[in-house]
């Protein structure tokens, strides 16, 4: 999933992400609740409305830029305070509230709020936050099923509102029919890098029967081979006809290799933002655009590329670029990398296609 923060995906119109392939994207609920509201979108239909958006959407909780952007955090019981990153003002998110503001934005699917536990850890401080991230988990469920009805996208009674096509996501949980669609709830396993809490996180959850499952608190600054070995512990435990999401990961390979561990969803800015900052993933490696190498290579920035970049620029034109500052560089850069990362999902998929069909042809 492309990362679309604020309600877009930086630097990269919506015409060119539906003409990648993009099926899903993600918002960020705190940067969209700080600006431009949660209550403003609502009264715009909703975020598929507001944005143009008419393929599917997901919303984080909150949580995970409450813990990392916000001043002056606060944790208790009842939810955390923070200060706002942009002016400074106090704001309280519950799970409740969190789960409010994600039925006002719309999303196909969003996330219980959590507690993304940090990197390292005590044993203490991760258990903890577990014990918080799972009664939150608890309250964000009780609430979306009393709330689930209010989204900006279905009329009071049930009929949908037409013009926007939320709630298309093929991962929608039973698919009932249009009048009783809505959100789907998935919950974030956390319990830092200790295997027994991520267990005793995952089943827990798993009894409480959400929509689709998360793996949460990955990506802060611990080692791959830790990523790798929570991954490894908690995914055969999700049930397998449930999505199966690892949020904030990671580099090519490593999303080559968790698709083909089983893992369905994935989320992450380093496409956009490398490309903003000139590193081009490619069959060849990492390309460093700015190098002096490329001022009058007039190969594809990927030879083994087909995206509409590659297709018509080369490595010399968007070096200059670079050099000049001038933003089509970040725009041309983002559109060549997510057009890797999502062929590399399309590899796994054809190939994971391609398996099951041998294993039906050898039954
Ligand atoms: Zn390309």
């Amino acid at each position: 999933m492309p990362v679309g923060t604020q309600g877009a995906v930086k630097a990269v119109p919506h015409e060119m992400l539906e003409a990648l392939d993009a099926e899903i994207i993600l918002g960020n609920t705190y940067h969209l609740y700080l600006r431009p509201g949660h209550e403003a979108i609502r009264s715009m239909g909703g975020l598929h409305r507001f944005m143009s958006w008419p393929r599917a959407l997901l919303t984080d909780s909150g949580g995970f830029q409450v813990y990392s952007l916000s001043q002056l955090r606060k944790v208790s019981d009842d939810g955390v305070q923070f200060r706002s990153h942009l002016d400074g003002s106090s704001h309280f998110f519950t799970p409740e509230h969190s789960i409010d503001v994600q039925i006002a934005l719309g999303a196909d699917v969003i996330m219980a709020f959590d507690e993304c536990t940090e990197y390292p850890a005590s044993r203490g401080r991760a258990e903890e936050s577990l014990r918080l991230t799972m009664a939150w988990a608890e309250r964000s469920l009780a609430h979306f099923r009393a709330h689930r009805d209010e989204v900006p996208w279905r009329r009071q009674g049930g009929s949908q509102v037409p013009i926007s096509e939320p709630g298309t996501a093929r991962i929608s949980p039973d698919n009932p029919s249009d009048d009783h669609r809505t959100q789907s709830l998935f919950a974030i396993v956390q319990g830092g890098m200790y295997r027994d809490l991520r267990r005793q996180c995952t089943e827990r959850l798993v009894e409480m029967a959400f929509d689709g499952y998360a793996i949460g608190g990955l990506s802060v600054g611990e080692p791959r081979e830790l990523t790798l070995e929570v991954i490894s512990e908690v995914l055969p435990l999700l049930p397998r006809d449930k999505p199966r999401y690892v949020m904030g990961v990671g580099y090519p390979d490593e999303i080559e290799q968790y698709a083909r561990m089983g893992v369905d969803m994935m989320d992450c800015v380093l496409p956009t933002r490398a490309a903003r900052h000139a590193l081009l993933f490619t069959s060849e490696g990492r390309v460093n655009i700015k190098n002096k190498q490329y001022a009058e290579d007039q190969n594809p920035p990927d030879p083994a590329c087909s995206c509409p970049v590659c297709r018509r620029y080369s490595r010399a034109y968007l070096r200059h670029l670079m050099q000049a500052g001038e933003p089509l560089a970040a725009t041309l850069n983002s559109i060549h990398n997510l057009a890797f990362y999502l062929g590399i999902m399309q590899r796994v998929r054809n190939s994971l296609e391609a398996d099951s069909q041998q294993l039906t042809a050898d039954r």
